[in-house]
């Protein structure tokens, strides 16, 4: 019943018409959401989404136009390896400024080199999502759960058609992984087990595993905290056995 009710939540999210909003700062979020223009601010954002917050990473293509006085991969291929670096460490735009600039860089180079500069080009044919996944994967530094985020992202909420969602999988975070948990979906000792919960989201729904992934996040993120989580407020309240315990995080 638990699980029937969060696919039937996730699939309404997933209906409803809204604004995309990746990043709260306006001019920030217009720049990554500006698939036409600027896809290449899309790719890279999603890049630099590791070891940092979600937010401070997707600001980073509009801190370095703000500092560039432009995006376009004209101006972005032009600079070097050591002007990223400089770029990267005077303006503490990372947790770790000299490795994420080299990937900044290299993903510049192979977008314009493998993809015309056109980093839409990961998307557009209508590919299989294990395709797009994999191209994401070909990037520097680039990790499944990015990979499948990203994707996941595109379909979500630019609503990019693909042949197939088999192989977007859920992308577990903290917040994931908690939700999990306490809905009784893995056991408190595989909480950072990430194929268990992979495999039970592709149990869940084979032919999307990672539609739940936003309710789960906004989920964890608003109601289901790690602190005193506001179950009176929950929509899954009634279902939930609400595994919480004192190892929570
Ligand atoms: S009922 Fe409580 S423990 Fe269960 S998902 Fe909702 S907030 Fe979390």
């Amino acid at each position: 019943m638990l699980e029937k009710k969060l696919l039937e939540e996730a699939r309404r999210e997933y209906d409803l018409k809204r604004t995309i909003c990746l990043v709260s700062d306006e001019k920030q979020n217009s720049l990554v959401c500006d698939l036409i223009n600027y896809p290449h601010a899309f790719v890279l954002a999603a890049i630099m989404d590791r070891q940092i917050t979600f937010e401070r990473a997707w600001a980073i293509p509009y801190l370095i136009k703000e500092k560039l006085g432009d995006f376009s991969l004209n101006i972005l291929y032009s600079l070097s390896l050591e002007d990223y670096k400089k770029l990267f460490n005077d303006n503490k735009l990372h947790r770790y400024n000299e490795k994420m600039a080299e990937i900044f860089y290299s993903a510049v180079r192979k977008i314009v080199d493998e993809y015309d500069g056109d980093a839409s080009n990961i998307w557009s044919d209508k590919p299989s999502s294990a395709l797009v996944v994999s191209r994401f994967l070909d990037f520097d530094g680039v990790g499944i759960k990015i990979a499948t985020m990203a994707t996941n992202i595109l379909v979500r909420d630019f609503k990019i058609k693909l042949s197939d969602y088999y192989s977007i999988d859920i992308s577990p975070d903290v917040h994931v992984k908690r939700v999990f948990k306490r809905m009784g979906f893995i056991k408190s000792k595989d909480i950072n087990n990430l194929e268990k919960i992979i495999y039970k989201a592709r149990s869940m729904n084979p032919d999307f595993p990672g539609l739940i992934d936003y309710t789960c996040w906004k989920l964890g993120k608003d109601i289901c905290k790690s602190q005193n989580p506001k179950c009176s407020e929950c929509l899954f309240n009634n279902d939930c056995p609400k595994y919480i315990d004192n190892n929570d995080f």
